[in-house]
């Protein structure tokens, strides 16, 4: 097998590679869905007392309340004051980047005045309370964490909830730093459908959320999707993806660690290169198959390179561009000269890296912007995480005396036209003289 397939845009049976490669079916596991189905039910009528017992179940930590699976804030602060400096500094850098690009996405509350005094505008209230999924069953993602939770905070939740699970009762001291240094309010040892099943129903001891935010494994995500309704949901995300449209003028080696640092997240993620050179296309794959070997997930790198991953010769960038928005990536490199050029081509990407330097695996970490980010070519309809997500709007609408009058008249009308009279009447009424005038209450 091929370390990773190769396309041309000239060859006739380009589109219906390019069509197989990109096919994904997020896969609903009926047995995941069915185990999920109960854990939830049981969560919704048992409370605590089955919380407890899937804790133990799964993650082998025994509690004889909720109570204990709290981590005190002094655990986290103590995690944070025992990371290594290194750590400490780069965690502390990425938080604050973070929070600084975050804050210009803050909507305010706006209202204008019409003519007749009738004021019209939208409210902004931040959500009451959000919960925090932070995956832990095989690893731990403290930026996923910052990603999360920060946004949340700049949009000025006043209680965010995390939920993490500790196998065995380890706890990973990197994410209680972070939740430390992203500012959340709570953090409960906890995870899987259990713990999203507690933040979205409620138990006695674990308030219920008003939104889940976070990834996690296929157990976590079912849960979300079937907690969804009762709560909001961030998203569900699929394999990660990254595409690069090169100028045949950037170190293949770069390129080629580039493609690895999404191809090595799991066997579906999905690495695509698009260039017009075709000695750069040979080259990259030369720079891969020699730095493959060296790399501690080569198997699953290899899987999906062979699998989803592409070179794909093109005639001009120009090319590029109008397939970078048929696939509507997740991540895309632009590493050419004049980066903002194609740029400007682009409608559809999660995130746009631009330049040469600009690596995504940096904006994963502490560029500043979010690195959730739509999945599954979702990005022809949906935008990162962001603060907007964790604040609502609400409309609002002051009528003046005046106002009724015209504004009553149309009312009325269409609402006859509708057949709906207590809307018409309710309108006509405030046609009559203004009720302060007249001293009616
Ligand atoms: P996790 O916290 O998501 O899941 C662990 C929990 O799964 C356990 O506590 C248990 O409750 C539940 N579980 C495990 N086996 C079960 C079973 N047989 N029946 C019922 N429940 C069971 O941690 P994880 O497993 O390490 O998964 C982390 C996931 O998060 C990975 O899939 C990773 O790819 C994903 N992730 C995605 C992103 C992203 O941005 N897309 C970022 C970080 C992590």
């Amino acid at each position: 097998m091929s370390l990773i397939n190769r396309l041309d845009t000239r060859s006739g049976d380009f589109r219906s590679r390019l069509q197989t490669l990109l096919a994904f079916e997020a896969s609903e596991d009926a047995s995941i869905e069915r185990v999920v189905a109960d854990i939830l039910l049981d969560v919704r009528t048992r409370g605590d007392g089955a919380v407890l017992e899937y804790t133990r179940r799964f993650d082998r930590v025994q509690a004889g309340s909720v109570a204990e699976l709290d981590i005190p804030r002094a655990d986290w602060v103590a995690a944070l004051d025992a990371l290594p400096r290194d750590q400490r500094a780069a965690l502390e850098a990425a938080a604050e980047r973070i929070r600084l690009y975050h804050e210009r996405q803050r909507s305010e509350t706006w209202t204008y005045t019409e003519a007749d005094g009738t004021v019209l505008g939208q409210k902004i209230t931040p959500l009451d309370r959000v919960g925090l999924y932070v995956p832990g069953g095989k690893a731990a993602y403290p930026s996923s964490l910052l990603m999360n939770a920060i946004p949340a905070k700049v949009a000025g939740v006043p209680e965010v909830v995390m939920v993490t699970p500790t196998p065995d009762g380890v706890r990973n001291p990197m994410v209680l730093a972070a939740a430390a240094i992203a500012g959340v309010d709570r953090a409960i040892a906890i995870g899987g459908a259990q713990a999203v099943g507690a933040l979205a129903y409620g138990t006695p001891s674990i308030a219920p959320v008003d939104k889940i935010v976070g990834p996690g494994n296929a157990y976590v995500a079912a849960a979300k999707r079937r907690v969804f309704g009762v709560v909001g949901i961030d998203m569900i995300a699929g394999p990660s993806e990254i595409l690069v449209i090169c100028d045949g003028r950037t170190p293949a080696d770069w390129i080629a660690m580039d493609l690895f640092s999404q191809a090595e997240h799991d066997e579906l993620a999905q690495a695509i290169l698009l260039c017009p050179d075709a000695a750069y296309l040979d080259a990259v794959e030369a720079a891969m198959a020699r730095l493959l070997p060296t790399m501690p997930r080569e198997a699953i790198l290899r899987t999906s390179l062979a699998n989803r991953g592409a070179l794909i010769l093109v005639r001009d960038l120009t090319e590029a561009c109008a397939i970078a928005n048929d696939i509507a990536p997740e991540h895309l490199e632009i590493s050419t000269e004049d980066p903002e050029r194609w740029a400007d081509q682009i409608r559809h990407a999660g995130a746009i890296f631009m330049g040469r330097h600009s690596s995504e695996s940096i904006g994963d970490y502490c560029a500043g912007p979010n690195h959730v980010l739509p999945t599954s070519r979702t990005a022809r309809f949906s935008s990162p995480l962001g603060v907007y997500d964790f604040q609502k709007r609400s409309s609002l609408i002051k009528v003046s005396g005046a106002g009724a009058q015209t504004l009553g008249r149309i009312a009325a009308t269409l609402a006859y036209g509708e057949g709906l009279q207590a809307h018409a009447r309710s309108a006509e009424y405030r046609l009559e003289a203004d009720p302060a005038a007249q001293g009616k209450p």
